[in-house]
């Protein structure tokens, strides 16, 4: 794009590059946050837009408004507004940033009714700083009146060209439910007259909209499931497993439902995968689906001379398969936290599983697949053409370009932070299936720098990325 025109946008469509400096309350003291370093910082690393901390759970300006919290260290300080001034000067964007969802005990004190509490009427406490904070209400006058106020006072004293908030949704889900008046009485409006539900839900699809337990899913016909009540706990430490579905004595039988099978994933030659999480008791709803997967409970690990499955088998259903008759739909419905376990555990199997059976809903047809050793992010996304208009929506059919993002989280202690080191991945092959009637016009990489070769096959075009340090972007141009 030219370099006019890129400026001639919005700065919601043109800054690409952001930094985020949280400033301390501490910080508004004198020699602790040096304005002038961090914008010689942005200007280094050419980030366009900041955010700066504003206001909300503590005011880095002097607020006019008197129960708006500064930070003790202000003095007249305008932390806030000579940040924003030196930001500005370098034409850089700046973004107000909030903590809209907490005040301390002084606010608390003279507006408790602002506040959320429990069922029985005890304040929801969010942390303890500078003595207690409470967690204001969505639907009372804190949101309603005071913030708006605030966010007035910072657009007339600083004109930022826009807001960014920490927590502007209010207390959390899992913390539980406000039953203070206004919300009592947003809620009776919302849904007609109704009290607020007891307690706070969960379990998806095992509560209705009234908070009232179900007998079974709401979704039990698209699950191919019923629920048969109950959870079977993981025990400890100890393994369970899957058992592939087999008549006794016979090797398991691939899924063959549809172009696609499930599992094509070296699989042949087990009977079991490994397991080892909470399994939520369902029962086969008779609506076509396939229960590939069954449980093997818990047994010892230890001592060695107990260390065998003492059962070898169930009828639990641990996956379940459907195709719509009617249509071309399909869903894989995994009553087993596999998503949980892979993330604490890493087994390599739990991975394969969940991504087998999202080729397999997809029938195999992803836009980008990339393949290559190594853990590797991927993000791909489209732009159009120059100049886009102000509503353009770009996708793989009319867009100018497909962008792919790589970043290699290949490290010692791969999917858990730090990163210790970089270990540079070798050869990435990076696939994207074109619509018909579209061709690339050719690749290039935005760090190594280049040219990308490009092979065609069919409806596939693939660029070939030699290896990456820390990350890659290819950039495949199509042809008008
Ligand atoms: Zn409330």
């Amino acid at each position: 794009m030219a370099r006019e025109a890129q400026e001639q946008q919005p700065w919601y469509r043109r800054v690409m590059r952001w930094g985020q400096a949280n400033i301390r309350e501490i910080d508004a003291l004198p020699g602790h946050y040096d304005v002038g370093w961090w914008v010689e910082h942005w200007r280094r690393t050419r980030v366009q837009g900041v955010i700066v901390n504003a206001g909300g759970i503590v005011a880095f300006y002097p607020s006019a408004l008197e129960l708006h919290r500064r930070s003790p260290y202000l003095d007249d300080r305008d932390l806030f507004g000579e940040v924003t001034a030196a930001a500005r000067e370098n034409g850089i964007v700046v973004v107000a940033h909030m903590d809209s969802s907490r005040a301390n005990e002084r606010f608390y004190f003279e507006h408790p009714d602002w506040f959320t509490v429990d069922a029985a009427g005890q304040p929801y406490l969010a942390g303890d700083f500078d003595g207690p904070f409470y967690t204001a209400c969505i639907s009372g006058p804190y949101y309603r009146e005071y913030l708006p106020r605030v966010l007035r006072e910072i657009c007339e004293r600083y004109r930022p060209e826009g807001f960014s908030d920490n927590s502007w949704s209010g207390l959390s889900r899992s913390a539980g439910i406000c039953y203070c008046p206004n919300y009592r009485a947003a809620f009776a409006e919302y849904s007609g007259g109704q009290a607020l539900p007891p307690g706070r839900g969960g379990e998806t699809s095992l509560y209705d909209e009234s908070g009232d337990r179900r007998r079974d899913f709401g979704l039990a016909s698209l699950f191919g499931a019923h629920a048969a009540g109950g959870t079977l706990a993981a025990a400890g430490r100890e393994p369970s497993y899957f058992r592939f579905v087999d008549p006794p004595g016979e090797r398991p039988q691939p899924l063959a439902l549809g172009p696609t099978g499930a599992f094509t994933a070296g699989w042949e030659d087990t009977l079991h995968l490994p397991f080892g999480g909470d399994l939520t008791l369902t029962r086969p709803a008779g609506a076509g689906e396939r229960v590939p997967l069954t449980y093997v409970p818990p047994f010892p690990t230890h001592p060695p001379e107990f260390a065998y499955m003492k059962i070898e088998r169930t009828g639990l259903p641990c996956l379940y398969l459907r195709q719509e008759q009617s249509g071309q739909g399909r869903v894989a419905y995994l009553p087993a936290d596999v998503d949980r376990l892979y993330w604490r555990l890493s087994q390599p199997d739990h991975a394969e599983l969940l991504a087998a059976l999202v080729r397999w809903v997809a029938y195999d047809h992803l836009p980008v697949r990339v393949t290559g050793p190594g853990l590797v992010d991927v993000h791909a996304y489209t732009q159009a053409g120059s100049p886009p208009g102000p509503d353009a929506r770009p996708g793989v059919e009319t867009g100018a370009r497909v962008i792919v993002h790589l970043v290699n989280l290949t490290h010692a202690g791969t999917w858990k932070a730090p990163v210790d080191e970089l270990i540079r991945v070798g050869e990435q092959h990076v696939a994207l299936r074109l619509p018909q009637g579209r061709r690339a016009a050719g690749a290039r990489l935005l760090v190594a720098g280049g040219a990308a070769p490009l092979e065609m096959e069919d409806d596939t075009v693939i660029a070939v990325v030699p290896g990456i340090d820390d990350h890659e972007v290819v950039v495949v141009e199509l042809e008008d």
